[in-house]
């Protein structure tokens, strides 16, 4: 048995509709198999107002074990660090989560939001949002740079626009199987076992990519061509399983003919999303990628690219998958 508390913040509870979706395993399957209990979930709550209440300052005083805390969305600490912005219960939202935190087995941010800030915190960030333990790509956040959950483990991120529903449920079953201290975290503290390879990674694309075709035009063709040239895809620098562990077991942004957009990094929306960034890769000079694969660097990666354009084949501007 694993008490769970999901308590969300500024959020669109896009991270509870992803994880209501989990296939492997089910949310079903985690309350039933794995022992999962539910303490409080606003949008599912077993509890209500005074009952809520009583609950999380039974939970905070030690008179019921909070094995995991899993908090959606970003702390909200305006106006002027009040936190009024988000009442929860009669109180900051704010303050509930750094109470919570301090009596915590583990503590998992869910999505972008909760991990870094994501879209609240995009400046001019009037709700005064953050992430858990990170400010976008600065280390701190609310709960700060040295917090760490009982079980010694720092802030978990399963970071993402939303997360995918898998990286949620199986974090939750390591909880529950008492198998916390196998996971490894990256540099940012997310669970490498989903955020070690690139979006690129299992990408129908990547043949197009290796020869540097470019789609021209959305709807070109569902698998014809790389969207990185032209279309601001980040897949090859951006950390995520979503080509290895497929959406609804179907597809991907990249394979349905969307860029991704990097939502599981830190500095996510790229560019603060200012006007002609999105769907647009951008480039220095006109020609050179401004951002590149991780790992090279702008003009290294233009040369390599444009010899390969150069000798790419007849087949790699065209469609791989006719049907
Ligand atoms: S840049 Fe994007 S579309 Fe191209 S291969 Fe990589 S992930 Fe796929
Ligand atoms: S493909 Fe990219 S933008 Fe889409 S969910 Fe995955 S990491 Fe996020």
């Amino acid at each position: 048995m694993a008490n769970v508390i999901w308590i969300s913040g500024g959020a669109c509870n896009g991270n509870t509709h992803s994880f209501l979706n989990a296939e492997e395993p089910t949310v079903v399957d985690l309350v039933t198999d794995f022992g999962i209990n539910i303490l409080f979930h606003e949008s599912a709550a077993p509890t209500y107002g005074e009952q809520s209440k009583k609950l999380f300052h039974d939970v905070i005083a030690g008179r019921i074990a909070l094995d995991l805390l899993v908090c959606e969305g970003t702390v909200i600490t305006g106006p002027n660090g009040t936190g009024r912005y988000n009442m929860l219960l009669g109180r900051p939202h704010k303050d509930w989560i750094k109470e919570l935190a301090a009596v915590a087995g583990v503590v998992v941010a869910v999505g972008q939001c909760a991990s870094w800030g994501g879209l609240p915190a995009t400046p001019p960030n009037p709700s005064g949002s953050m992430g858990l333990q990170y400010k976008r790509n600065e280390r701190g956040g609310w709960l700060g740079a040295d917090f760490k959950a009982k079980s010694g483990l720092p802030v978990i991120n399963i970071s993402g626009c939303p997360a995918h529903p898998d990286w949620i449920s199986q974090i939750l079953v390591a909880v529950a199987t008492g198998r916390v201290g196998d996971i490894q975290l990256d540099q940012f503290q997310r669970p490498l076992t989903f955020f070690k390879s690139f979006t690129q990674t299992g990408c129908t694309r990547n043949q197009y990519f290796e020869w540097k075709s470019s789609v021209e035009e959305f709807g070109q063709g569902t698998r014809k061509g790389c969207l990185f040239y032209e279309k601001g895809c980040r897949g090859s620098m951006t950390h995520s399983s979503c080509n290895r562990i497929l959406w609804n077991r179907q597809s991907s942004k990249t394979r349905s003919g969307h860029p991704c957009h990097g939502c599981t990094e830190p500095a996510w929306p790229f560019y603060d999303l200012a006007p002609g960034t999105v769907f647009k890769s951008q480039k220095v000079m006109g020609v050179i990628p401004q951002d590149v694969p991780e790992g090279t660097d702008p003009l290294s990666y233009t040369l390599h690219a444009a010899a390969a354009r150069a000798a790419a084949p007849q087949w790699a501007k065209e469609d791989m998958f006719v049907v």
